[in-house]
């Protein structure tokens, strides 16, 4: 009956799982194992800077394609999934470093054109999200969007290693040292520059990070 349903779904209304392209009304039963059985890991990156960080899977397969999706408001009905993704990685550095008192998420700024453009502020969301299900287990948490964008730093899809590293150097400014034990939030990890400038930009403020989680990681080569 589930097949003759995702047939039929896909062709009235085109649907397809998010995560394998095939027909479905929504994400696919593979797809939704595959990703419920991720287990969160740390990422390391020979980056001066780079904070420790958590991340709930590798950024390939249904999880890539889910992240695109959404990012483009494709796949809207998957964020409560990503943003349970980031809260085992949030968990998962919590449980690692053992910070003291509440925790404070601060997300990766999104650049204000994009989010206009797209409609959404996609790691503002998750944070939002995960700040809730982090409430709900007990743990005081807050989300404040404590850094901001120094100056608009060129798309990262397809720079190199030292051109992401160039470009996000000085782009973040911390305009409020925010309380309590600080864990950085993003969507992807992928050469590491942006979580370095962003952790250099709490540090200059007087901040010191616990950490960072994200939902994603690239493979090491650090390319996507
Ligand atoms: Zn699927």
């Amino acid at each position: 009956m589930g097949a003759f349903l995702d047939a039929w779904g896909d062709l009235v209304l085109g649907a397809c799982c998010p995560g394998c392209g095939h027909p479905a009304l929504g994400m696919c039963r593979e797809c939704a194992a595959g990703l419920r059985a991720l287990q969160p890991g740390a990422v390391t990156r020979t980056l001066a800077g780079f904070p420790p960080t958590v991340a709930a899977g590798e950024y390939a397969g249904a999880l890539r394609r889910v992240l695109l999706a959404a990012k483009e408001r494709q796949a809207l009905s998957q964020l409560p999934l990503l943003g349970r993704l980031l809260t085992r990685a949030v968990a998962g550095l919590l449980l690692g470093e053992r910070p003291v008192g509440p925790v404070c998420l601060v997300p990766v700024p999104s650049v204000r054109a994009r989010v206009i453009e797209r409609g959404i502020d996609l790691t503002g969301t998750l944070a939002a999200g995960t700040a809730r299900r982090l409430r709900r287990c007990g743990v005081e948490v807050s989300v404040r969007f404590a850094v901001r964008l120094e100056r608009t730093p060129a798309d990262q899809a397809g720079l190199g290693r030292t051109a992401r590293i160039v470009n996000s150097s000085g782009a973040y400014r911390c305009v409020q040292p925010p309380p309590g034990s600080v864990v950085i939030v993003d969507d992807v990890v992928t050469t590491g520059a942006t979580l370095a400038a962003m952790a250099t930009a709490l540090r200059t403020a007087g901040c010191l990070p616990v950490g960072a989680a994200t939902v994603a990681h690239t493979a090491r080569r650090g390319s996507r």
